[in-house]
């Protein structure tokens, strides 16, 4: 059980605050340049290209998102650059016409399984959200800050919130749910202790009586 937990968090890939994942195929992972890449007009100036960059072959799971509506898609050429917008990293480009196997992710992803426990068990990490979010601040700037808190009433923006309340409406229930069957086999277990206790003094007390 715990070697395919690791298995998993290693042929994959994710982005600083555990919203994109990217799982590939084991030991598929090639590093590229930017001249091998070929790139012309816009592309070649994308910031995006000019980091390090690998090359990965994606397994049957692919790219996954926690929250898809905070990530952000943009076409640069012939390629499509997807980025984070809650840890603020651009994640991978998938080219127009190999789109389905193959992307070219960010070598800032994070890729160290021990990291991602990390991550996980860090205080920033939100159980019923499963990404890691920055404490919401007085920014003046709130599309920099914390992005479930925006303020926008689209009907985007009202889809997003009802997914967002569904989620942690989901989460709570199911905690509370699994709270109230630990009680309940806690009381059992004292019930049964105590019934236990009775009979031992109960039966102590004829020995007692003679
Ligand atoms: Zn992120």
């Amino acid at each position: 059980m715990q070697s395919h937990e690791n298995m998993d968090a290693m042929a994959a890939l994710v982005c600083g605050c555990l919203n994109v994942r990217v799982s590939f195929v084991s030991g598929q992972l090639r590093p590229v340049s930017f001249f091998q890449l070929a790139l012309a007009g816009e592309e070649a100036l994308e910031a995006f290209f000019k980091q390090k960059l690998i090359d990965v072959t994606l397994d049957l799971t692919g790219v996954t998102k926690e929250h898809a509506f905070l990530t952000r898609r943009k076409a640069v050429g012939e390629w499509f650059i997807t980025s984070c917008l809650n840890c603020g990293m651009a994640a991978y480009a998938e080219h127009v016409k190999h789109s389905l196997h193959k992307v070219l992710v960010s070598s800032h992803l994070v890729r160290d399984a021990r990291t991602v426990e990390e991550m996980v068990r860090s205080p920033q990490y939100s159980p019923a959200f499963r990404v890691l979010l920055k404490p919401k601040t007085t920014d003046l700037s709130p599309d920099l800050g914390m992005p479930f808190a925006r303020q926008d009433a689209s009907l985007e923006r009202q889809h997003e919130l009802q997914l967002i309340n569904g989620k942690s409406t989901k989460f709570l229930r199911q905690k509370q749910l699994e709270m109230e069957k630990r009680i309940r086999e806690f009381a059992d277990q004292q019930k049964l202790e105590f019934s236990e206790l009775q009979r031992r003094t109960i039966q102590d007390k004829n020995v007692v009586l003679g």
